[in-house]
């Protein structure tokens, strides 16, 4: 069993001066967190004696006519005042005992509460799925003898019976089992109700209801070896199987050594007669498949060693401040792009395990993680493990319970896996902390997972280190104090945090620090500006200015590698008609289609990037029937093809969400460039996480304004995060690298800190600005988002909120006004914004009420810290 050796008891919360003991003679009264399709929630339940329950394990509970599972919260000295001592119905039985390691349940209501999120929405992001199955209701022939005689001698006395229960009979006798759900008997035949009450009555039939399903796990056969003689009764062919046994550790899959020893399962079956070997049903964890590393598609499964490296000297100081924090601590590690952040991680993380510890690594997207992956299994072997929602539920499932085993081990993972319930974690590493990917924008909970981890850093008292070449403000505003007046002498740090251990506080101490500078002091790459506008008074009408084409010209020359990114999003493709000017729009958005060419001789289709909505390219303009459409904009296709016509030798590889949609495709395509199957990856936002390329040496942003003006408060934040991390995968190696950024605006001061590598100063610029307005990370914003299928209700409901929230000094409310994007997949969308000083947060309403206030055709979410306003 996978659960051997962890004492899964030590994982679970009590509640406070809660004995187990007394738990018994006192009371048997338990809250259980049940997830019923109507309104979930807390019930309360009566424990009979002979079942042993404590909160984390999961239960199957009678909720009406259904038996549900649910999960024991906690126990109560009694049931709720409205809720009459006889009418409390008994847990059923317990389904699986600790799903939860310790603290858990104080971070999900956290969650719960912050993020004004029922709690069972929390616990369904947190949990893996089908871990609360439904149940359902069953009905089956009687299982004692006395029936069977009693039908089988007797179904010529039935004519009394209903039709109806004549068929539903006939369907269970055929049945080798005797027993189908309640579902299926009313899908075959009419009146199934009544026939099966009719049924039970005489005591034809009985009804039960099946307990809540679990995901199963897995099971194999594996063979294990019994003694270690072989005696004169073998044959040469048993003993050659035995020995590859022995030679394997005396334990083996089954499949694997028949395999090995191209042997038939009989040899097996005598092995196990004459007494040599066991054959025995084994657990198989489904954790995700370990690939070959990059640019090494050949080779064994195992990735390449990957020693550790002797770290410069910006390294080894940030790592001996990380290494000598004791309790909870947050830290900026703000390292310039290519400065060796991911080495100081993997440095970080390696004491840990040998403590019996764990740690987990955040990252913003899929896209990146193989490689990172790649660098953390090279360097931890079979400890790490992937957790992120491309996952099949198996392999959800499988590596939730690895987690639980508590071994020490490295979970690498996307947003949601701030939620690893790993016991014993000892240290939390978000890596691109200011990446917008860490937010979720809907579903509820709306959590920021940096918030997240942060609390979670502080339950489980261990640091949690920000990694970023371009931290977001908030995280440099909580980590301000240490900017500006601390020195940043490793000593004076180290002690502070020694002073402060095993505090839990609402404010854990902080800590910033720096690598300025790239590994053997590379330069950070010279970015040149290119003015477009002067590209076209000069009778330059290409989308690729002089100075990018003999770059692209150069690198074919010099056989070196380049990226080309382009900023890609929504409006940035359309086609639209030169005769009438007629845009091609979507019919459910109102938002222009897209031009998409996703395979070679595919036809060529439009989308929507809001609702998928697809059309094919009409052959004329649907509104004056002129046959001369014009695609506008620069996406990735746009590009692509200009490419292909202007550089015809020029290899490149598309890199964006069109090409990467299946399942390996990044490893794929990264490897392809890794073996140098192609010049030039071209892409969108993806190319600018965090890849480690080395010998890229040209990155070429083919029209940034698409970034700069953009309509919320933090388009220049992120602008500028997003084209410094462009410009950052240039020059990482070897070769030195160079930029070429086009643009309208070039005196846009975005566009000027990216040429001068100055990220500290725009912040101060722009965090000025913010303090003025009140405006992140000063003041807060609270995003209700209102859309209904009916344009008119949604505008009624957004102008009904409005008025009712509380008026205080402190809090402005901004709106009610329409989403920039009206219409999405035919939904209507109004939003209104509050903002407000923190020390306001007492004063808000409460949500339950505005709810009330929406009518059923209305949704409301409460995005709490919004990132997108769109
Ligand atoms: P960042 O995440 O800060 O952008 P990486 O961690 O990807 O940078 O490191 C950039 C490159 O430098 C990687 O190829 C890494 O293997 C290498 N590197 C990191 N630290 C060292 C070091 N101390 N000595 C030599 N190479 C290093
Ligand atoms: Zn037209
Ligand atoms: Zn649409």
């Amino acid at each position: 069993m996978y659960m051997n050796g962890v004492s899964l008891s030590s994982l679970i919360v009590a509640e406070p001066g809660q004995s187990y003991q007394s738990e018994k003679l006192v009371n048997r009264w338990i809250e259980v967190l049940v997830d019923c399709p109507g309104g979930s929630g807390l019930y309360t339940y009566r424990l009979p004696d002979h079942l042993e329950v404590k909160p984390g394990d999961i239960l199957s509970v009678p909720f009406g006519t259904q038996l549900l599972g649910g999960i024991a919260i906690r126990f109560v000295t009694q049931p709720p005042v409205d809720l009459p001592i006889e009418k409390v119905r008994n847990v059923e039985d317990v389904v699986s005992v600790g799903f939860f390691a310790s603290n858990y349940w104080e971070l999900l209501n956290r969650v719960a509460s912050y993020y004004y999120t029922p709690l069972i929405q929390v616990i369904r992001i947190a949990l893996p799925p089908g871990l609360l199955g439904r149940s359902q209701r069953r009905i089956r022939l009687p299982k004692n003898d006395n029936n069977e005689t009693n039908l089988s001698s007797g179904s010529s006395s039935l004519p009394f019976l209903s039709s109806a229960a004549q068929q539903i009979l006939k369907l269970l006798q055929a049945q080798a089992d005797g027993d189908y759900s309640f579902a299926y008997l009313q899908r075959q035949v009419k009146a199934a109700y009544q026939g099966v009450r009719e049924l039970q009555r005489r005591g034809l039939v009985e009804s039960y209801l099946e307990p809540p399903q679990l995901t199963r796990p897995k099971q194999q056969k594996a063979v294990i070896m019994i003694g270690a003689t072989f005696e004169r009764d073998l044959t040469i062919r048993q003993r050659e199987v035995l020995e590859v046994l022995r030679r394997r550790g005396g334990e083996l899959w089954q499949s694997e050594l028949l395999q090995i020893c191209s042997a038939s399962t009989s040899i097996l079956k005598t092995l196990e007669q004459k007494g040599y070997i066991i054959i025995q049903e084994r657990e198989v964890l489904r954790t995700a498949a370990v690939f070959p590393p990059l640019g090494d598609g050949t080779q064994a499964d195992t990735p390449a060693m990957d020693m550790t490296k002797i770290l410069t000297s910006a390294q080894s100081e940030a790592l001996g401040v990380i290494t000598h924090l004791e309790g909870c601590a947050i830290v900026l590690l703000h390292g310039v792009t290519g400065s060796g952040k991911t080495e100081v991680y993997l440095q970080a993380i390696s004491p840990l395990l040998g403590k019996g510890k764990s740690a987990l690594v955040l990252v913003p997207e899929i896209g990146l993680t193989p490689q990172l992956t790649d660098r953390f299994r090279a360097r931890f072997g079979n400890k790490v493990s992937v957790y992120h929602s491309a996952l099949s539920d198996g392999e959800r499932y499988d590596t939730w319970r690895q987690m639980l085993t508590g071994e020490p081990q490295v979970v690498i993972g996307t947003r949601s896996a701030v939620f690893a319930p790993l016991p014993n974690l000892g240290l939390i590493i978000l890596d691109e902390e200011h990446d917008s990917s860490f937010k979720q924008d809907s579903p509820i909970p709306t959590y920021h997972a940096r918030t997240v981890a942060g609390w979670r850093a502080e339950l489980e008292n261990c640091p949690l280190v920000l990694g970023s070449a371009t931290p977001s403000l908030e995280t440099w505003v909580s980590v301000g104090e240490q900017i500006n007046s601390k020195s940043r002498s490793v000593a004076s740090v180290a002690t502070q945090s020694q002073s402060s251990k095993l505090e839990i506080t609402s404010t854990p101490p902080t800590h910033y620090l720096s690598l300025p500078e790239r590994v053997y002091s590379r330069p950070l790459p010279p970015v040149e500006v290119v003015d477009m506008r002067l590209e076209l008074q000069q009778g330059n009408r290409s989308i690729f200015s002089r100075s990018l084409q003999s770059a692209l010209e150069q690198l074919l020359e010099r056989r070196q590698q380049g990226i080309l990114f382009i900023h890609r999003r929504g409006h940035s493709t359309f086609v639209s008609c030169r005769s009438c000017g007629y845009v091609l729009e979507c019919p459910n958005c109102d938002v222009s289609l897209s031009y998409h060419h996703t395979e070679e001789n595919a036809p060529q289709t439009l989308r929507c990037h809001y609702c998928n909505f697809g059309r094919s390219h009409p052959q004329s303009c649907p509104e004056c029937g002129s046959p001369y459409l014009k695609f506008f904009g620069s996406g990735t296709q746009r590009v692509a093809q200009e490419l292909a016509k202007q550089f015809p030798q020029l290899r490149f590889i598309r890199f964006d969400s069109d090409t990467t949609r299946t399942k390996g495709a990044h490893r794929t395509l990264l490897t392809q460039f890794v073996n140098g199957e192609a010049d030039l990856l071209v892409g969108t936002q993806m190319l600018t996480k965090g890849l480690d390329l080395p010998q890229v040496t040209l990155v070429g942003v083919v029209a940034a304004d698409g970034l700069l003006h953009l309509s919320d408060y933090r388009s220049s934040e992120r602008a500028l995060q997003t084209l410094t991390q462009v410009a950052g995968r240039a020059g990482r190696g070897e070769e030195p690298g160079r930029v070429i950024v086009q643009t309208y605006t070039p005196e846009h001061s975005v566009i000027e800190a990216v040429q001068n590598h100055d990220y500290q100063s725009f912040i101060h610029a722009e965090l000025e600005q913010r303090q003025a307005l009140n405006y992140p990370p000063y003041g807060r914003l609270i995003l209700l988002r209102l859309s209904s299928p009916d344009p008119i209700q949604v505008e009624n409901t957004a102008g009904l909120i409005a008025a009712a929230l509380p008026t205080h000094e402190g809090l402005d409310i901004l709106g009610p006004a329409p989403a920039s994007i009206l219409r999405v997949a035919n939904r209507y969308r109004w939003q209104i914004l509050l903002k407000f000083a923190p020390s306001a947060l007492p004063q808000l309403p409460d949500w339950e009420e505005v709810r009330q206030l929406c009518p059923g055709s209305v949704s409301l979410t409460i995005d709490v810290d919004p990132l997108n306003m769109i």
